[in-house]
């Protein structure tokens, strides 16, 4: 493995598939470990996320060697290309990965990097778990309700990328085709058009729906929620629910049932340790993430779905600043927050770092160290507990230390060589 345009470290061994079916990982104790620290704010709380994964991997007797890769305005500034091949390479061979958000143009110029880089390693499950953190503030009366793991499908959808732009002759051809030779000629408007296309497979629904079932399974979660829009996008949203419940009864045996099942033969009472499977259209499912919040454990979704829904469920829980999240696929991790590039805060060392630190706790439990991952949670809730905190939730506390994002993580640090 030679790469041009990355920075290979002098120490480590680079993690390897120890069972292809599983994706079990062979994880050496000093593990080389890509990172991008991202666009914006990705220079502040990529360095401070590094830092507290240091210190977790040292306080429990192993350490990262850490692989700086560049895509986004890094590469552009370094290497004169968005994404450089040696970075999407240098992740599909060290298979766990952690990144920072990456900036995308509105309307005109280049497609998203993080869609491509999700697309081009075939990271089909972005996961987004959403869990209250004492003494984060919340907008909501009871945010402990919360705890819930979104499985967001990532390769398809209005996300795929596959549109074309009005005024153009690809999407002239694209409406004489849909109108003319598919039938549809009175649904599009006369005028300027922007067309897209909304791809969703038997193939990428069963997939993911499977990688949240299994969850669910492994994690003793009881339901597993198909969430869509299929009242009104039939063949498509609709298709996926009805692929969610073909996975649900016919791969699972016994440990799995439908929502139908469990009324039809189990009187509304499913047995001990089964799963049972439900659906949602999604715009009730917003509603009922704030009116009956505890019912939901693990969400099945399509892209668009599931990016709107685990923003907003990440406001129940503290807001952008604290929300983690993974992109997962063929054995391969790439930890990323959920927020964006914030670019006005860019550089201010303002920001939180609890959303990449907590992305990170992710990769880390993706590693097989629990305890590090979970020394990562307790010295991040209880610097915040004792109202240690970045602006954002200072904003909305009483009284409480305001820090900058850098100190905010040698708290964090801090707090790990106390409690290791
Ligand atoms: P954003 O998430 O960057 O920021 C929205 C607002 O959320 C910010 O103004 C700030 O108030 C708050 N916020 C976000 N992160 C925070 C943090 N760590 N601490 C405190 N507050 C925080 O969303 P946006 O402004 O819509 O997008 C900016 C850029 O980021 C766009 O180019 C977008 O395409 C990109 N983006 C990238 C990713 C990714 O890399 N995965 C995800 C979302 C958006």
């Amino acid at each position: 493995m030679s790469y041009e345009k990355v920075e290979v470290p002098e120490d480590g061994e680079p993690i390897t598939l120890a069972d292809e079916e599983t994706g079990a990982l062979d994880v050496p104790e000093t593990p080389i470990i890509p990172i991008i620290h991202g666009d914006g704010i990705g220079t502040d709380v990529g360095p401070a996320a590094q830092k507290v994964l240091d210190a977790a991997a040292e306080a429990t007797g192993r350490s990262i060697a850490w692989m700086r890769l560049y895509a986004g305005a890094s590469a552009r500034e370094k290497y004169d290309e968005n994404l450089p091949d040696d970075t999407v390479q240098a992740i599909r061979n060290h298979r766990v990965a952690i990144k920072g958000p990456l900036t995308t143009p509105v309307g005109a110029g280049f497609r998203s990097l993080n869609v491509a880089l999700r697309q081009k390693l075939d990271l089909y499950a972005n996961v987004r778990p959403t869990y209250h953190l004492d003494g984060v503030p919340s907008p909501v009366t009871d945010p402990g309700q919360m705890d819930m793991i979104t499985f967001r499908e990532n390769t398809e959808d209005v996300y795929a990328g596959i549109e074309w732009e009005a005024e153009t002759e690809e999407v002239e051809q694209v409406r004489a085709f849909v109108e003319d030779e598919m039938g549809f000629d009175e649904k599009i408007h006369d005028g300027p058009v922007g067309i897209g296309i909304k791809p969703i497979s038997e193939f990428g629904s069963k997939r993911l729906i499977r990688e949240a079932i299994n969850y669910a399974i492994n994690n003793d979660r009881d339901t597993v929620t198909l969430v869509h829009k299929g009242n009104i996008m039939k063949f498509t949203e609709g298709a996926f629910r009805d692929w969610g419940y073909e996975v649900a009864e016919e791969e699972y045996g016994d440990d799995v049932i439908t929502e139908d099942q469990l009324w039809d033969e189990h009187d509304g009472e499913a047995p001990e340790g089964t799963v049972v499977v439900n659906d949602r259209i999604a715009d009730n499912m917003l509603q009922q993430l704030l009116t009956r919040t505890g019912e939901y454990e693990v969400i099945a979704t399509m892209n668009l779905n599931g990016d709107y829904m685990s923003d907003a469920a990440g406001a129940q829980i503290g807001g952008l600043g604290i929300a983690p999240g993974g992109n997962f696929g063929h054995g391969r991790c790439l930890a990323e927050p959920v927020h964006g590039s914030a670019p006005k805060y860019a550089g201010e060392d303002k920001v939180n770092p609890t959303a990449m630190i907590l992305s990170g706790r992710i990769m880390l439990e993706y590693l097989g160290w629990q305890d590090a991952a979970a020394l990562v949670k307790d010295a991040v809730e209880d610097t915040i507990s004792s109202g240690t905190v970045t602006y954002d939730l200072h904003r909305q506390i009483e009284g409480g230390t305001r820090v900058a994002t850098s100190e905010f993580a040698e708290r964090v640090v801090e707090r790990i060589h106390e409690l290791a």
